[in-house]
């Protein structure tokens, strides 16, 4: 293997759609940049979700910068968003290596040196956008049970009849939980869908581009020091998408409380009851990927590196992209890491100038 660095003025860590909205704005400021991606096709994380997942906006509000994703009736689904990324990628030529994983960010002299499975790369400024996906949240309960079934997460998840005629636990009170819990109902025997709070459903005619702009909204209000306005719903709210409908309608749609612990057999509700299941499903979301970040020591608030904006307060010349209201209102959705990638490579373009 060639061990002599490659440099390029910025590199990009991660080729889902945050990357991809990050070349798009770095190429219209004529910079020097390469992306360095992981996985080994197209689409981020698109690809590895469950079947029937559905967006949770329409496709004209899901849609990356300069070019719209194209229409679908109703709700897209992943293969529709994998398609747009990969078409995205080509209309612009944005430079992607693939199959090229990042082990390590380190500073160097002049910037940093980047540690990745096809040999070392350098760069001025490096800019992080590995999304959430590859690094599951599990809760203490599901860590440290004996439960002999079946556990996954929901990114092991892939399709209902896995578990034709079992007896499955769905935890999550999202949308994925909701749609998870819904895409089994009619496959499986029996689905008890658990939530830490009563799920909150959205009306029928509200969807994420609502949410979008409330998370706007709040973000506003926040910079400017005012009380955060209270809005419809908020990102994370259920969007009654068709097989979430599907199953309200069909009056499968009550959740039950949180249990307390989970036995060899299935989960225990604090009142002494329990039940036998063959899986459990958590849906309890993710956490952003950053252990190639370790080396630079960042300081963290919220579990998470400062940032101001997508700038790290510590290193000025590293910027995170796409992983939440953190790194800009909104943007670790479709929508919204447009606006957070545009202001970012203004920053980058004038930190090169400099
Ligand atoms: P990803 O799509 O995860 O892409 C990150 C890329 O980085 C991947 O290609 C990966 O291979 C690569 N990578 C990771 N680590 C490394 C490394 N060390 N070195 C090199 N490459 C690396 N948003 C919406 O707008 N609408 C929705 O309806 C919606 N539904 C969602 C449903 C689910 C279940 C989830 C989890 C999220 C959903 N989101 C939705 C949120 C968001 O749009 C997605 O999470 C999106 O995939 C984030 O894009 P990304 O580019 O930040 O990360």
């Amino acid at each position: 293997m060639n061990t002599r660095p490659r440099h390029h003025d910025v590199l990009v860590i991660g080729g889902g759609q945050a990357g991809l909205a990050a070349g798009f704005y770095l190429r219209r400021h004529a910079i020097d940049f390469t992306i360095l991606d992981a996985g080994h096709t197209p689409g981020g994380q698109w690809p590895h979700s469950w079947d029937s997942l559905r967006l949770f906006s329409p496709a004209q509000f899901s849609s990356l910068p300069g070019w719209p994703m194209p229409p679908v009736a109703g709700y897209p689904d992943a293969a529709h968003v994998v398609d747009y990324l990969t078409r995205y990628e080509h209309r612009y030529q944005l430079p992607i290596h693939r199959s090229t994983r990042v082990a390590a960010v380190r500073r160097d002299d002049d910037g940093f040196l980047v540690d990745t499975s096809s040999g070392p790369w350098t760069a001025r400024i490096v800019v992080s956008a590995t999304g959430t996906w590859w690094r599951p949240f599990l809760p203490a309960l599901a860590r440290g049970s004996a439960y002999a079934g079946a556990q996954l997460h929901t990114a092991e998840y892939r399709k209902p009849q896995d578990f034709t005629g079992q007896r499955v636990t769905v935890v999550g009170g999202g949308n994925s939980g909701a749609q998870i819990a819904a895409d089994l109902t009619g496959h499986a025997a029996e689905v008890r869908w658990c939530t830490l709070r009563p799920p909150r459903f959205l009306p029928d005619d509200v969807d994420g581009r609502i949410l979008f702009q409330l998370a706007n909204r709040r973000y506003r209000a926040l910079q400017a020091g005012q009380p955060t306005p209270a809005g419809i719903g908020e990102l994370g709210d259920i969007v009654a998408v068709e097989a979430v409908r599907a199953a309200r309608d069909g009056g499968h749609r009550t959740a039950w409380p949180m249990f307390t612990s989970l036995g060899t057999d299935g989960p225990r509700w604090a009142d002494g009851s329990a039940w036998a299941c063959d899986a459990v499903v958590w849906a309890t979301g993710f956490r952003p990927a950053l252990a190639h970040l370790a080396p630079l020591k960042l300081s963290r608030e919220h579990g998470h590196p400062v940032t101001d904006g997508t700038r790290s307060v510590d290193e000025p010349r590293l910027h995170l992209l796409g992983y939440g209201d953190w790194t800009g209102p909104a943007s670790a959705t479709l929508i919204g890491v447009g606006p957070a990638a545009r202001t970012m490579a203004t920053q980058i373009a004038a930190t090169l100038d400099q």
